[in-house]
């Protein structure tokens, strides 16, 4: 059989409400043509994030009535930590209640003014949180992962070559950590190899610097290489990510992506004082160590999630559904970036809208279009969210590319609800030479995608 089912039944259903295009078009001009701003019950597919969206299982929410809410030394922890051990490795387990969190602790217990944090490429909030420190975060990945329509089975990789020869540049003195992000959010979802997160590995603790994985996606990041690289083929998933935690010293985790749940994260790691330091700084801001933020029974939802999150069945068709949409456009002419990634399709609006200059955002513009043809919430990924203002003229300095991200939120569409969002971008590509750009009539001085109000040119 060729046919790839959701490998799961559905038992509990959240009604979707319809909209007509005529109440999409009167939603959107009340938003001010931000899609941050439309209520969600008017969505009908969202596509915004993968981010704490995802369905849990029966036996999840059989945890959640499970969860022990004691203070200090919750049973539900223990399990938590029991699991996290057993896949990571790693001696010491600090919850926290999402990835930010973890980041924040971690940079603030070992970077300063001038320290250097190099990775792949940083996710914003792990930029923002060693930029925050005084720290600099530097972006390693190879130059293929840069160019959108180049297909290369690991985007994600760090390029070797540049790690040492910062190294080497910096002194191993200012780099308190590596980092590596697996899979590369901010690069797409592309994944990161197994030979390369060993080198990674090689290169720092012949320096004495610690590696530490961004594991957000660890499970996606083992399935590809499973698929892809030589001699993991018949391997069990959990053998994979088991060896990719092997060669690290610690991790931050959210466990809003392959934790399989709505909100939690993670550090994991080896240093002793690193540990200590950090469960004070967790007292200050999170919560007690044995909970970190998080209430008992979100502790027993991860637990459960984790497992769950490596079952063959499932993550073959979480990346099969997220490749099968990518093949698709592709048929139909969008260009997307190439391959697939884990957890998301990224389509080209510089490429695809190329009557509509970057100063009239044209990502944006083919969000707003999406959203109006079928009620589907993507997300831009472009000038709006990372373009600048020249600190002097005050003119609009545009990002390097103009991205329509769409995240697939896991376990909680079928294959029907995929093949609709196939056939509106279809339509709204065949007639795309009428889509226009916007332009801002109300913008905050920070993260302005959030609350910026926009009219049509
Ligand atoms: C989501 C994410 C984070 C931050 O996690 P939150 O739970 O949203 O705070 C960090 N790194 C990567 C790669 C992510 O995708």
């Amino acid at each position: 059989m060729n046919t790839i089912i959701e490998p799961f039944k559905i038992k509990s259903v959240e009604p979707i409400s319809m909209t007509t295009r005529e109440q999409r078009d009167e939603i959107l001009r009340k938003a001010g043509y931000n899609p941050f701003n439309i209520p969600a019950r008017d969505i009908i597919i969202d596509l915004l994030t993968d981010s704490g969206t995802s369905a849990m299982s029966a036996a999840q929410w059989a945890g959640i009535l499970k969860g022990d809410e004691s203070y200090a030394g919750s049973e539900s922890f223990y399990r938590l930590e029991e699991v996290v051990r057993d896949l990571t490795g790693f001696s010491y387990f600090i919850p926290t209640h999402q990835g930010r969190a973890a980041e924040r602790i971690l940079f603030s217990i070992c970077a300063s003014q001038n320290s250097i944090i190099p990775n792949n490429s940083h996710f914003d909030t792990t930029r923002a949180n060693i930029e925050h420190s005084g720290a600099r975060a530097v972006d390693l990945v190879i130059d293929e992962g840069k160019i959108p329509s180049l297909i290369h089975p690991f985007k994600g990789n760090m390029n070797i070559n540049k790690l040492e020869k910062l190294i080497d540049e910096v002194g191993p003195e200012r780099i308190p950590l590596c980092m590596l992000t697996v899979t590369n959010n901010a690069g797409g979802g592309q994944p990161v190899s197994m030979k390369n997160v060993k080198d990674v590995s090689e290169i720092c603790h012949s320096h004495k610097i610690p590696l530490f994985l961004d594991a957000c996606r660890f499970a996606e990041n083992a399935y590809f290489i499973k698929l892809r690289e030589k001699g993991y083929k018949e391997r069990s998933l959990k053998s994979i990510a088991k060896e990719i935690f092997s060669y690290a010293d610690g991790c931050t985790m959210s466990a809003k992506k392959d934790g399989l749940v709505n909100i939690g994260g993670f550090l994991g790691m080896n240093n002793s004082e690193w540990a200590e330091r950090s469960r004070n700084l967790l007292i200050l801001t999170e919560g007690f160590p044995t909970y970190g933020g998080l209430a008992g029974r979100d502790l027993e939802a991860i637990a459960q999630g984790l497992c769950e999150v490596l079952d063959e069945d499932y993550l073959k068709y979480r990346i099969r559904s997220v490749e099968y949409l990518g093949e698709h456009l592709v048929n139909a002419g969008v260009p997307i970036i190439q391959p697939p990634g884990g957890h998301a399709i990224y389509i080209d609006a510089k490429v695809s809208l190329p009557h509509i200059p970057q100063h009239q955002f044209p990502a944006w513009a083919l969000v707003c279009q999406l959203y109006l043809h079928a009620g589907i919430r993507g997300v831009e990924i472009g000038s709006v969210m990372f373009g600048k203002k020249d600190p002097d003229s005050g003119e609009e300095i545009p990002a390097d590319m103009e991205l329509v991200r769409l995240a697939i939120p896991r376990r909680v569409y079928t294959q029907s609800h995929i093949d609709y969002v196939i056939e509106a971008i279809g339509e709204v590509f065949a007639l795309r030479e009428k889509i226009r750009g916007l332009r801002i009539v109300k913008e905050p001085p920070y993260l302005r995608h959030f609350t910026a109000r926009f009219e049509i040119v």
